[in-house]
């Protein structure tokens, strides 16, 4: 509770300080806010970011975004190695987004809060985009025009309270070390009436940790940009030739209808996987088969066909023991490795996912398989227990929503009688019935090895609250 509150005071502090950047209201001009929130070697993350649903753009916001998470985890690791008691490590973030040339463009600025063991640092990344590229600093600013750029920066420090300070403090450093290596204005951003650059302090002083934003208004630098900035014709590129099928953003449909997963355990089965296949073919949907390494042997071409009709092949281990939590860690990563090998001698390949016996996964279990993504579910039918198709049926209706996962099992036959209905029951009320990694993908979400899930959630932008 205390260290929430430290942390909130932290952001409170960077809001004040930065110029219209409001981190509890999570300003977005366009896209809309996610978060992200997980656990992984000891570090929590909690990443408020926006999704446009176009591809190109939300792809490279996502990489960006891991690639932050990981550095913070691997300097975390390295931390502890040193110490005996390690505290908490916590990397928070918010955003701002803002539209330019017609919504064809949008700058993001990402605001990271990392607290480790009690030391924290701020960290600003800006992404500009345009029909769905990502924009350097070299495709928005005339080159020739650069030392103009950093005479009006230079002004705007000059003028700035907070910079006064600091020049008070270390005379002539601060702004020429900030504007006389271009290289410090690659991580600029896009406002209605500004332009954002944002500095990495400690370049210049060691100890300041921070990051700090000079607004420079649009009016004073007009002359120093692109036609790129200016351009709002999709047909053209960023780097300004023409292409015919250059089509500014890309979107899958699906993404904006209700989506379930349907999750098929321990098969397969004759006659009843290939039951279960007729029917998802029949109403084109697709659906999950956590398969047991041993029933794979016996029935490999039913589990070529699920491959064949699109479906997803999960590991369920090789012999599914009742459940792993009693296993060493070496027969744990034996039961998955098996599998995958005997999966991968059928089908060319190696599952992506991993559902343990029983849903039972604690520590030990999650770190022998923290290769893989672990998929638990949101409905459990109890179809193992009931054996009948009324009451299977009757749980996926009343149970299942957008973004859950549907536990069954393709060995019992009251399932395979039971899916009959379901299936078109839940097109007809409009669901689409995709693979697990296929909802995650389309929900956003990246499946992060050695992490639990549930369900595919989307957390719409809360405020904090301590
Ligand atoms: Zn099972």
């Amino acid at each position: 509770m205390t260290f929430l509150f430290v942390i909130l005071g932290l952001i409170l502090v960077t809001a004040k300080f930065k110029n219209g950047f409001k981190i509890k209201d999570c300003v977005k001009e366009i896209g809309t806010a996610q978060m992200l929130t997980a656990q992984k070697k000891g570090v929590t993350y909690k990443i408020k970011f926006p999704y446009f649903n176009y591809k190109d753009v939300d792809s490279i916001i996502h990489e960006k975004i891991y690639s932050e998470i990981e550095d913070f985890i691997k300097e975390n690791a390295n931390r502890d190695v040193k110490k005996a008691k390690p505290k908490k490590a916590v990397i928070l973030s918010d955003f701002q987004t803002f539209a330019f040339n017609n919504n064809c463009g949008v700058s993001v600025q990402m605001q990271y809060l990392k607290n480790m063991s009690g030391k924290k640092v701020s960290k600003t990344v800006n992404l500009v985009f345009c029909y769905g590229k990502l924009l350097s600093f070299k495709d928005i600013f005339k080159q020739d025009k650069i030392q103009d750029l950093v005479n009006a920066i230079k002004s705007e420090i000059k003028l700035d309270k907070r910079f006064r300070f600091m020049l008070k403090n270390r005379p002539f450093s601060i702004y020429n070390a900030l504007t006389d290596d271009v290289s410090n204005l690659e991580n600029f951003g896009i406002e209605k009436d500004n332009i954002i650059f944002s500095f990495d302090l400690s370049k210049i002083f060691k100890e300041k940790q921070e990051f700090i934003t000079v607004s420079v208004p649009k009016s004073a630098i007009v002359e120093c940009f692109s036609n790129v900035y200016f351009n709002s014709n999709p047909n053209e590129r960023v780097s300004g030739e023409k292409t015919s099928n250059d089509t500014p953003l890309e979107k899958d449909e699906r993404a904006d209808k209700p989506l379930i997963a349907l999750t098929f355990d321990d098969g397969p089965k004759e006659g009843v996987t290939d039951i279960i296949l007729d029917e998802l073919k029949k109403n084109n949907a697709h659906a999950t088969f956590f398969v047991v390494g041993k029933s794979a042997e016996q029935f490999p071409d039913l589990l070529k066909r699920e491959v064949a009709e699109g479906h997803e092949i999960g590991n369920h281990t090789y012999s599914h023991p009742t459940t792993l939590t009693h296993l060493s860690p070496t027969d744990i990563e034996q039961q998955i490795e098996n599998n995958a090998k005997i999966i991968e001698s059928v089908i060319g390949s190696r599952p992506a996912i991993v559902r343990v016996p029983g849903g039972s996964a604690n520590k030990k279990v999650i770190s022998a398989i923290e290769a893989y993504p672990i998929i638990h579910w949101s409905v459990d039918t109890r179809d193992w227990q009931t054996h009948s198709a009324p009451a299977t049926k009757r749980e996926v209706n009343q149970s299942s929503g957008d973004g859950d996962i549907v536990l069954m099992h393709d060995i019992r036959p009251s399932t395979a009688e039971a899916i009959k209905t379901i299936i078109p029951e839940l097109k007809s009320k409009g669901f689409e019935l995709v693979t697990v990694s296929e909802m995650f993908r389309l929900k956003n979400i990246n499946l992060e090895k050695g992490v639990v899930y549930h369900k595919a959630e989307i957390k719409e932008c809360e405020e904090e609250s301590a």
